[in-house]
């Protein structure tokens, strides 16, 4: 079971590369961000206290991820058996299926408090970070991507100020993670800056490389 996190500022691509990832090795995709909005759509109770706070661009309770974070990690384990449901037709023509044998996870943690509580969940299942993705993007781009994307986005928090804020709160507290992985030698960083496909490549390269993949 690999395990890999993918970290990068607000406007970094860590969601749309994420995506790629766990598409290209057929891994759980578990982005925080979403699975946060998911439940601001579905107006639960959980959704509900963290609307306010996600459309001011703070950061939401470690109370609140941590318990949607678990709740994604452990699913693995609950998934239906690989041999349900199968189609002969769609075996013959695709190969045997098989389960994810790992997970991206982007959006968390951002707070050195959220990385020893993903380390503390991981020993509970037995698992271990394999490796921590950083999305390398100066900042001036990162200001131009989010100015972009604020213009033809419809997440209630990528408006200017918000975006702007969500940037501080990036530097102040989830920056900080950063050298929480790079002492443990997980972390490894890549050029962002370019278009999303090179950057995908320079990902891959680099996961196949480390992890032998
Ligand atoms: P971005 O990286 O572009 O800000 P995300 O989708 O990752 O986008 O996050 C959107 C918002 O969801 C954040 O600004 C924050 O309010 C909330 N959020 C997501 N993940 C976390 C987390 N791990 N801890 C606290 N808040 C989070």
């Amino acid at each position: 079971m690999i395990n890999i996190v993918i970290f990068g500022a607000p406007g970094a691509g860590k969601g749309t590369q994420a995506q790629l990832l766990a598409e290209k090795y057929d891994f759980l995709h578990i982005s925080t961000g979403e699975m946060l909005r998911q439940e601001v759509a579905l107006g639960t109770p959980l959704g509900q206290r963290a609307k306010a706070i996600m459309d001011r661009g703070d950061l939401v309770g470690d109370d609140i991820v941590a318990g949607l974070l678990a709740r994604a990690i452990s699913l693995r384990s609950t998934l239906p058996s690989p041999d349900a449901d199968l189609d002969p037709i769609d075996i013959e023509r695709k190969g045997m299926p098989h389960r994810p044998e790992g997970c991206i996870i982007d959006g968390y943690p951002r707070t050195v408090q959220q990385a020893q509580t993903l380390e503390f969940l991981f020993r509970k299942l037995d698992r271990k970070i394999d490796c921590v993705v950083a999305i390398d993007v100066p900042r001036d781009e990162l200001v131009r991507r989010i100015h972009e994307r604020a213009a033809i986005s419809n997440r209630s928090d990528d408006n200017e100020d918000v975006i702007r804020h969500r940037i501080e709160e990036y530097d102040l507290k989830t920056q900080p993670v950063l050298d929480y992985y790079r002492v443990s030698g997980l972390l490894v960083s890549v050029d962002g800056s370019g278009e999303i496909a090179e950057t995908n490549t320079r990902i891959v390269n680099l996961i196949n490389r480390r992890l032998g993949l």
